[in-house]
This record gives structure tokens, sequence and C-alpha cells, in this order.
């Protein structure tokens, strides 16, 4: 579940700082403070992200981001540069650079950890496919994808309808797309357009009443606006509601409130980023990608989690390496669907795989396997990480209420949790074939998770040998 994190930084009291930020959120960190020979280290170490000073010794962010581009395997790994000084004119120059968000000192610990996460599953859910395997280029998507040539769809949703009017002012000479503004209100205008907008611009405010924050879940799940690009704005700088409209699905949030400047280049990274998934989508059309994917939740379904599953079992046989199989089950959510609807029940689902994605490693399996189950599997895992990885998986549901639109009061979601760390398979044999030492597994895996239930839910229980 750790992923890994580069602090670039020639100041050595910055890494540190940084460093126990990052160590206590369970990230593994490696440290560098120079470019000079910065790329052999990031080929080594592989980083999820980077966390850059803004200056460097021998040079600066946008330096690195040119460093990167110079190899594929490396130019969409996501960095955030770290500023002393809220300098406007550096801030712009360095997102026109493709730098993914510019952060100042003193670093919140709320808004950067918002910003990893919503950067590392952003680039998750669709590289991964990309990647993994070899795949990608046998099915063509090894090619650059073109950006958007015509005009985009861009709808701005204010609370009030002359915020909107003045925001399409402001950017009218800085972009070419349709600027369409709607009233927070106005959602069944939105959602029924027929032309869905590419890229949401949301505003969302301190009020508690504020419907933006919780329209967020609600357009990720419908579907005219599911695939968009969501960016979230402010009504005053507020680097925690940032924070908080990224942990919510935005794929995108202006932590210093609105600039016409800044937005055009978001929108521009956002326009990017949706031309690139809309091009995985097609082949979901094609068939391909259907085939291994849950359309609802983006994750892998069972049929392409089970070979999977058979494949990184064998691997650890031959390695001689532990890992670990994760089973979760959604405490009574047939009650949910009861209580709130089946579409609030999907919502449900949906931010549920969000947050699960939000915390597995670029290499782990993660897979809805069932109407409300999922399965993680974890490679070089032990007893010890496996716990603690399960222990996490289990805050992470329980640990924050569900925010659903139309619903006032938050939904309280748990999980239960079997595990069961490996390997100790028998050798296949012709009387044990390959594919029921998987079944034992999930045996194993699945009487853990009923024990996790009769001990009354919201639990992990965790066998430690599969054998
Ligand atoms: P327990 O925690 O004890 O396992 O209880 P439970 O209610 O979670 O388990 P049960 O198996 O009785 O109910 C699961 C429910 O999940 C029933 C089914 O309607 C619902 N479900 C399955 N797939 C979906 C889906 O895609 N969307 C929604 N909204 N509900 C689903
Ligand atoms: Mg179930
Ligand atoms: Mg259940």
């Amino acid at each position: 579940m750790q992923a890994t994190i580069l602090i670039l930084d020639g100041v050595a009291t910055n890494r540190i700082m940084l460093k126990v930020q990052l160590s206590s959120a369970y990230y593994r960190v490696v440290q560098a403070e120079r470019l000079d020979s910065l790329l052999s280290l990031v080929r080594l170490s592989q980083p999820d992200l980077i966390v850059t000073a803004m200056t460097l010794p021998d040079g600066d962010a946008t330096a690195l981001r040119q460093l990167l581009a110079s190899d594929e395997n490396l130019r969409a790994i996501p960095i955030i540069a770290v500023t002393g000084q809220n300098d406007r004119a550096s801030r712009l120059r360095a997102l026109a650079s493709g730098i993914d968000d510019v952060l100042s000192h003193p670093l919140g610990d709320r808004i950067l950890q918002a910003r990893i996460r919503s950067l590392i599953s952003l680039r998750n859910s669709t590289d991964d496919l990309r990647l993994r395997d070899g795949t990608s280029r046998a099915l063509g998507f090894g090619e650059p994808v073109s950006t958007f040539t015509a005009p985009a769809q861009i709808a701005l949703v204010t609370r009030e309808a002359r915020t909107g009017t003045l925001w399409r002012a402001e950017l009218t000479g800085h972009v070419s797309h349709h600027l369409r503004p709607y009233r927070l209100d106005e959602l069944s205008e939105l959602v029924s357009h027929s032309h869905p907008a590419d890229v949401i611009v949301i505003e969302v405010s301190h009020d508690p009443v504020d419907p933006g924050l919780r329209l967020l879940v609600d357009l990720r799940s419908r579907f005219n606006t599911r695939h968009a690009a969501i960016i979230a704005v402010p009504n005053v700088a507020a680097y925690h509601l940032a924070a908080e409209a990224l942990d919510r699905g935005a794929h995108d949030a202006m932590p210093l409130g609105f600039c016409a400047q800044e937005l055009t280049l978001r929108l521009a990274a956002q326009l990017h980023r949706k031309a690139q998934s809309d091009k995985l989508r097609q082949t979901v059309r094609d068939g391909l990608r259907a085939a291994v994917l849950d359309p609802m939740t983006g994750l892998y379904n069972r049929r392409y989690a089970m070979p999977q599953l058979s494949k990184i079992a064998r691997s650890a046989e031959e390695t001689n390496k532990n890992f670990a199989v994760m089973l979760l089950d959604l405490d009574r959510f047939k009650q949910i669907n009861d209580r709130f609807g089946h579409p609030a029940g999907d919502a449900v689902l949906i931010e549920t795989a969000a947050r699960l994605q939000a915390l597995i490693r670029p290499g782990d399996l993660i897979a809805r396997v069932g109407g409300e189950e999922f399965m993680i599997v974890m490679q070089n895992t032990d007893t010890a990480a496996a716990t603690i990885a399960a222990e996490r998986v289990c805050r992470a549901i329980n640990g924050k209420p569900y925010y659903l639109n139309g619903h006032k009061a938050p939904i309280v979601v748990t999980t239960s949790i079997g595990v069961v760390v490996g390997p100790a398979l028998p050798v296949t044999t012709q009387l044990c074939p390959r594919d029921k030492s998987t079944q034992a597994l999930i045996g194993q895996a699945d009487r853990a998770l009923y024990e996790s239930k009769d001990a009354g839910r919201n639990q992990v229980t965790l066998i430690g040998t599969a054998a």
C-alpha cells in the first residue's frame, strides 16, 4: 500500500521536515538535493510522485519537468512544486510547464496529503491499464494522445449567477472554449444538457449548507457528467476547502481561489488528461476494456482479477516472497440501499472504490469482485504489513462519513475485512491444480471475512498462512 514519494530540495531542513510529514502518512520517501544525476535515481526508485522545491541548487521545478519529459516512462510522474514566496508569475510559469500544483510554505498537512492522494489515484486509475503487463502497446495506447482540438464545453457552476457571469467575462480573453454558467441549484440542466460538459468548474464554500462540495460525488456518478473533469474553486483562498474538494473526488482544485490565468492553465491540463481517458474509454466501446473493468467504479472486475491473483501467487511461490489477499465486504449495505435508494448505494460504491484506490500501491491489484465486495492483492507483503494495510483500509471507510447529494446527514459506512497471507500454497500437482490453490486462498480470505462479520463487523481478521 505504500506509495513512493521523491523529495527534491537543496535545503536539508526542508527535506527533513517534509520527510517527517510524509513518512507519518506511510509514504516511502526518497530524497535528492539537485537535478544533476537525478534521472538515474528516479529510474531506480520509481516514485509515484515528486515534491520539489521551486528553486533548486542547479535549476528549478520547470527544469525537472523537462528532464522527466525526456524519458517516456517518467514523463507522467506528477510533480508538486513548493515555493517560499507566493509569487504569482512563477506559479503560473510552473503550471504552464506542466507542474501539477504549486503549494507555498508553510506546507499545510491537509492540502499536501489531499493533493498527493488525488494525483496518485488519478495516475493509477488511467495509466494503470496502459502500463501494466505491456498490454498498452498491443492495444495501441503507446501512441501519444492529441489534446482537444475542437473547443471544449466548460460548465461554470457557481452559487450566484453573477459570479458565473464574472468568471465567464474574465476567462473569455484567455480561452476559446464554450463557457456555460450555471447556478448550483440548476443541476438538472447541467446533467441533461445535450452536449455533456468536458470540464465542470465548480464553486465551493465554507457554508455548511453549501451544495458545491456535496455535488462532487454526485457529478462523478451521473451518466452525463461522470466523465467530465472537475475543478473545484473555493470562494476564498482556502487550502483546507481545496483539500476537502480533492478528497471528495474533484480532479483538481485551486487553493487560492479564482484566477482567470491560473484556471486557463488548469483547464488545459485537465482537458489533456480527459483526452487520454476518453481514448481509453473508446476502447470500452470496442469491447476490450469492458472485458477487464467494472464500468461503475473503474476497478478491475472479477474476471480479470482471478487470473491475476493466480499469477501473483505463482510469482510469490517462485521468488519465496510473501503476499496478501484482502477481501472486503461493506457492512449492512442492503440497508443503505433500502434507506437512501439504489443510486445512493451506487454513489457509496463509487466513493469506496476511490478511497481504496487512493490507498493502494502501484503494482497491487484492486478489483470489485461482487456487488459490495472488493479484493486487494498486495505483493511483497508480510503479516505485519498486511495487518497495518488492512487496518488502514478499514479506517479509510469508517473514518470519514459519506456525503450524498440530496441527503443532509452524512452516512457512516463500515466494512468487514478478511486477510490471508501467503504463500504456503501446495506445489501444483495433478491432484491440486493451480486454480484450485487460488480457490483455496480465496476460500480462506472469505472465512476470515466472515469471522469479522460474526465478531460484530467493522473489523479485520487475518489468517497467517495460506497453507
Ligand atoms: P452484511 O454486511 O452482513 O454482509 O450485509 P449486507 O446487506 O451488506 O449484505 P447482503 O448480501 O444482504 O446485501 C448486499 C446488497 O448489495 C444487496 C444488493 O442489492 C446490493 N448491491 C449489490 N450490487 C449493487 C450495486 O451495484 N449497487 C447498489 N446500489 N447495490 C448493490
Ligand atoms: Mg456481500
Ligand atoms: Mg455486505
